[in-house]
């Protein structure tokens, strides 16, 4: 395996929007000046068109008339999802030709359409395409380049299907783990995210964005939407504005210096105020001090939430109002043409200056300019056989395999011996679903049929390695989908015993159990819950199995972080899998059983038990016991932390200086060897403290991380150059400010001590 930059080399290096071929700004104006006020405003309606069956065939196409009437009669200048199910390429094909024909044919200018969709972890509206582990997985790699090259693949399988625009990534920090889209982000660290996040906006858009291989990014969901006080998804967030933006903004910023063109708005409130209003976050933070130049996007029917949910305005025309004027330029609407007919009006009686809506539709023709829309809008036949090449399922592999977390390992019972004779259980072992969550083929992801026959489950991927006779399943319990969970309009999961005394009697027979635990599948509201505690079928499960006196190792397949501090000393060995996709039990059985060894490492801290929710950049007072009888704050598993089954010494951590003036640089190097007897990866992690600041200090907060290899015997020696600015707070002005003091630098249990002046 080839090192990895620095982070901040490899950032600098991808962080930079590449230049369009041509200039389209005129294009723009030219088009502009010709549009009427109806097909102005069209251009801002993003609608979604149902489809229906037509002829003998039974095909299924958009409905015809239904288009005609968003196109030709109201202008609409995007569509996003006809049917929220994956489609074969062709049919694809179709439905953007369909489109595209009435947009281009049929109306008086001819602007095509942009054509929206939720490719989340690879195309997964698409069948056959190559899908990734969730974004929570992909963090736990800290490996960038392979999340640009994986946001490459999603990019190119995506256009290949027609479709231009992607709404991902997400780009919210996931620092609650109750929300249910906690395994869409990249985790709870603003650093590791802004890396990631605009790697995944540099490999979908590329250096060229009209080329068949790429697509705009839209980056979600601007911003504080993941932080709500309930945990429950679209409800209030109190975010002071310095932490906003001092943990919220940062990845939003890098994105959008990667060249992002589009960004989706947070569909909650934070401190009372809808995202969908906030002039001062969309327009002032966003244009004046981002320099974001591309177009935003509202969430799902958020102009009408304004009325129905936020109340902040009394109609929808006077809530049309606020959310354009604060800088909405697309409304996502998407089932009716209120927003349309209401902004209309609002021009007319002069309540919407027209200049407001020029400057909308300028930034999104000049998307579609970009694009390259204008000179081709159709689906290009010959990039049908583009879809889930070898290559790219591979890639898929190797992240998955990169991200699985060893969480524990007593006695290193992991790997496992090839003959050993082991019991596989827990309603995570038998399923695609869980190994790929929300936002697979379907929105909430638990379409069983829908999953691709040749893809390995945990069972079968172990039964294929070791063979089927020494592989003995029994499910235990179950995660099934019904009625009566939180959300009383969606079937959700619960967890329901099979027999867990069965798996109990099948563990006496073997020599060690496979448990697998964790969650279903589920995507935005239905996914919310009110206990981060896993189920209790699940736990008794665990239970069971651990009075056997059987070695166990657990295999967590979550989303999110599920409480398991009722189990986890009963527990040999701990593996943290995340959803790793289709290539998921592939890459679990290759871990367990020694074909790879493990380097990923937690993006986010593992909490302990459901009310003790804190992040790894607490305040350093909550680990030390206090005079009164304060007790440590102590997570089930620490941010950062993942083991091997080599293990890594670090050694002359060297600062180059004792005291950094102006803009020097500090330089950091430190060497890590490979003490053990097996190659590796390890992430090298650089964490910097603030002894004393003016509002209160984190403990540490991660600045650099490099992922390198090692043989066996091998040492390297890594140098980071830190710079006065990675010092910086934001104050309570909302401006970064840098104290003059003492610092300590921290690697991989190095100290080190520098003074800023
Ligand atoms: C989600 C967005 C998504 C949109 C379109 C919304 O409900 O919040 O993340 O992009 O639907 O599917």
């Amino acid at each position: 395996a080839e090192d990895l930059l620095d982070s901040e080399v490899f950032f600098q290096r991808i962080a930079r929007a590449p230049q369009p071929k041509r200039d389209n700004a005129q294009r723009v104006e030219e088009l502009l000046k010709r549009m009427t006020l109806r097909e102005k405003i069209g251009q801002m309606t993003q609608l979604e068109i149902g489809m229906v069956t037509t002829g003998r065939d039974q095909d299924l196409r958009i409905d015809p008339a239904k288009l005609e009437k968003a196109i030709v009669e109201y202008g609409v200048g995007s569509i996003l999802n006809v049917r929220d199910q994956a489609l074969p390429i062709e049919k694809w094909h179709e439905i953007i030709r369909q489109i595209q024909e009435v947009a281009t044919k049929r109306t008086r200018l001819g602007i095509p359409v942009i054509y929206g969709i939720d490719s989340i972890h690879g195309a997964n509206y698409v069948q056959g395409a190559t899908l990734f582990p969730q974004e929570i997985g992909m963090a736990a790699t800290w490996n960038p380049e392979l999340m640009r090259r994986l946001a490459a693949v999603a990019a190119r399988e995506t256009r290949a299907a027609g479709i231009p625009w992607s709404f991902s990534p997400v780009l919210d920090i996931g620092r609650q783990p109750l929300w249910p889209r906690f395994y869409e982000t990249f985790g709870e660290d603003p650093y590791l995210a802004k890396v990631m996040g605009a790697a995944y906006v540099r490999g979908m858009e590329g250096d060229d964005i009209s080329s068949p291989q790429h697509v705009a990014a839209c980056m979600k969901h601007y911003v504080g939407y993941s932080f709500p006080l309930s945990g429950r998804d679209r409800t209030p967030a109190w975010i002071p504005e310095h932490y906003l933006r001092e943990y919220f903004l940062p990845s939003f910023a890098a994105a959008v210096q990667a060249g992002a063109h589009t960004v989706m708005i947070n569909s909650a409130e934070v401190n009372g105020i809808p995202g969908h209003i906030n002039r001062h976050l969309l327009t002032e933070v966003l244009r004046g001090e981002l320099g974001f130049q591309g177009f935003v996007v509202s969430d799902w029917e958020d102009i009408k939430k304004l009325v129905s949910q936020w109340r902040v305005a009394a109609n929808e025309k006077e809530a049309t109002r606020m959310a354009v004027m604060a800088g909405i330029d697309m409304s996502m609407v998407p089932s009716d043409y209120s927003f349309s007919d209401l902004l209309l009006q609002l021009v007319q009686e002069g309540a919407v200056p027209e200049s407001r809506i020029d400057e909308a539709v300028r930034r999104i023709l000049r998307v579609k300019f970009d694009l390259g829309l204008f000179d081709n809008p159709f689906p290009d036949p010959s990039l049908r056989n583009q879809l889930g090449s070898r290559e790219a399922q591979q890639l898929s592999l190797q992240a998955a395999r990169e991200s699985i977390t060893l969480l524990k390992n007593e006695k290193d019972l992991l790997p496992l011996s090839k003959s050993a004779k082991v019991l596989v259980t827990g309603p995570t072992a038998d399923s695609l679903i869980p190994l790929n969550n929300g936002w697979t083929y379907v929105w909430q992801g638990s379409e069983e049929s829908l999953y691709p026959k040749d893809k390995l489950t945990i069972r079968q991927a172990i039964e294929a390695k070791v063979g089927r006779s020494n592989v003995v399943y029994v499910p235990g319990t179950k995660i099934v989908r019904a009625q009566g969970g939180p959300s009383n309009a969606t079937p959700t999961d619960i967890d329901v015993e099979v027999d867990i005394a069965a798996a109990a009697r099948a563990a006496r027979d073997v020599d060690a159990v496979i448990l697998c635990l964790g969650e279903g599948s589920y995507a935005e509201t239905p996914g919310n819950i009110t206990d981060l505690t896993l189920g209790e079928p699940q736990l008794r499960l665990a239970e069971a199995l651990a009075a056997t006196g059987k070695p166990i190792v657990l295999v967590l397949v979550e989303g999110r972080p599920r409480v398991i501090s009722r189990i986890a000393d009963k527990m040999q060995a701990i593996v943290m899998a995340y959803n790793p996709s289709n290539e998921g039990g592939q890459a679990i059985a290759d871990v367990l059983f020694g074909d790879f060894n493990p380097c990923g490492k937690l993006p986010f801290t593992y909490p302990s038990a459901p009310n003790a929710l804190v992040t790894y950049d607490r305040k350093a007072f909550e680990t030390e016991a206090t005079s009164f009888g304060n007790v440590p704050f102590k997570p089930q598993f620490e941010f950062g932390h993942g083991l091997s089954y080599t293990t890594f010494s670090y050694s002359d951590l060297r600062l180059s200086r004792a005291r950094l003036r102006g803009d020097e640089e500090l330089e950091v190097s430190v060497t890590v060897t490979n003490s053990g007897k097996r190659a590796g990866q390890e992430v090298v992690q650089l964490y910097v403290r603030d002894l004393v600041a003016s509002l209160t200090p984190p403990g540490k907060r991660l600045k650099r991380f490099a992922k390198i290899h090692l043989e066996p015997g091998q040492s390297k020696t890594l140098t980071f150059r830190l710079r006065r600015d990675d010092l910086a707070f934001i104050g309570l002005d909302g401006k970064p400010v840098v104290e003059p003091g003492d610092f300590e630098v921290m690697v991989g249990g190095l100290t080190g001590k520098f003074t800023l002046e």
